[in-house]
């Protein structure tokens, strides 16, 4: 296969987004449905529930319509009713048995009990492999010469060691250091092994450079929090690391290289269907220029992880018309999270874009920042109270002017006044997971 081919899998990223492929969705979905009904109890029930007649669907929407959205609620319903026992709850939802498994990824949630991501080789393959170590990381520019420095925490993430493994399908040669390792072990790794591409999360691509990391790289895929998309963070990722900047994940989705962000690329016509659908009323929204929603996700290949309607709580907006990069799968950006969404005073804020707004303000300030929260979201009594760290070299007495400043943009850009708490250089712990937007003194 050629090195410079535009896409790795020829043959299906060309015929995204078409009525063929629609075809194909359909005729996959049902026979994704049948081997549910026939080898996951979970789902039989579900389904039998509904009265659905998996030969009767004769479109997307039939089953959109009649299968219920399966979100953290019912996770969780599930999870009591297997009385805590996840590898019951796993035989339960998988079309395999759970000796057909070979990983078990765990994502740690809000509550701090691990959420398995069970994955056979298929899955790690053909699946969620396919559309991040293959067809995203390819489009990217990654070749098998790329050593790829993989920071995500090896076990505690949604894919983790799930993705780390199919980079084998380039030929790149990975280094594993683990978010668990602590950045002082990365950086001793890349200075050793001299790595052309990162792989971890944005907060943690941040503090390495405020570590004085030396890293010259080509690539950096970013993942597990939405930083990349926020252009002051990419900006200063791209400038400290010399490299493009990539975001993937919330789905099977990777970003282009267009200059301006333009949201992740669908790349997964073909293994999962997406949805959009009302956070309030679970209807579906019509994918449409600028449509926002719940993203729901449904499986149409896979053995054991198998979203059937599942929704991670991402809010997306989707743009449907081509983009000017030139490649092929519709856009989403992730707008904020169902839990993490705020509203003062009726106007719905998201972290995402505090973040946002903050990078525009180094480096007088930090970056890092926490929301407190004195009762339970959304709904916040105001003024929103955010902690904001100074930068290094702000003098302490000038803060009353920058204060206007920051009022000012939180004004104009998000129509919120927050109280702003003045943190020193350094006091705001930072974290190598995914970084901590909260912090909560009220009790759940
Ligand atoms: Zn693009």
């Amino acid at each position: 296969m050629l090195d410079n081919r535009p896409y790795w899998n020829m043959e299906i990223e060309t015929f995204f987004n078409t009525p063929q492929m629609k075809k194909l969705q359909l005729y996959k979905l049902k026979v994704m449905l049948h081997r549910l009904y026939e080898n996951a109890p979970f789902h039989k029930k579900r389904f039998d529930e509904v009265n659905l007649n998996i030969d009767k669907i004769k479109s997307l929407e039939d089953f959109f319509r009649t299968v219920p959205v399966y979100d953290k609620q019912e996770y969780r319903k599930h999870a009591d009713a297997c009385g805590g026992d996840l590898i019951k709850l796993m035989d339960n939802e998988m079309p395999i048995s759970v000796d057909d498994l070979v990983l078990i990824n765990s994502t740690t949630g809000t509550s701090g009990e691990p959420t398995p991501y069970p994955l056979a080789p298929k899955d790690i393959y053909g699946v969620w492999g396919e559309v991040v170590a293959g067809r995203g990381a390819w489009r990217a520019g990654l070749r098998k010469k790329d050593r790829l420095l993989f920071c995500f925490a090896l076990s505690m993430v949604i894919a983790g060691t799930g993705s780390l493994i199919p980079f084998q399908k380039i030929g790149t040669t990975v280094i594993p250091v683990g978010a668990e390792s602590g950045t002082d072990r990365m950086l001793q790794m890349a200075k050793a092994f001299q790595p052309t591409a990162f792989m971890g999360t944005p907060s943690l691509a941040s503090y390495l450079l405020e570590k004085g990391s030396q890293m010259d790289l080509n690539y950096v895929f970013l993942g597990g929090e939405p930083g990349a998309g926020v252009f002051e963070i990419r900006n200063k990722l791209e400038k400290g690391f010399n490299a493009k900047v990539f975001d993937c994940g919330a789905g099977y989705g990777f970003s282009c290289d267009h200059p301006t962000y333009q949201g992740m690329h669908w790349l997964a016509d073909d293994l999962c269907i997406y949805e959009l659908v009302d956070p309030k009323t679970r209807e579906t929204i019509p994918l449409e220029d600028g449509a926002r929603g719940e993203a729901v996700f449904t499986n149409i290949e896979g053995d054991g992880w198998v979203w059937v309607r599942t929704s991670l709580g991402d809010i997306h907006e989707v743009t449907m018309s081509p983009c000017p990069c030139g490649k092929t799968g519709f856009r989403y950006k992730i707008v904020g999270r169902t839990d993490d969404m705020l509203k003062v005073k009726g106007v719905i804020v998201y972290p995402t874009a505090i973040e946002g707004l903050l990078e525009n303000f180094t480096p007088e300030v930090s970056g890092a920042f926490r929301i407190v929260l004195t009762e339970k979201p959304p709904l916040v009594n105001p003024p929103l109270k955010i902690k904001v760290e100074r930068g290094k070299d702000f003098p302490e007495e000038k803060l009353n002017i920058l204060e206007d400043k920051l009022l000012s943009a939180f004004h104009t850009k998000l129509k919120i006044r927050p109280s702003i708490i003045w943190q020193k250089p350094g006091e705001l712990e930072r974290s190598t997971y995914k970084g901590a937007k909260f912090e909560k003194l009220y009790k759940e």
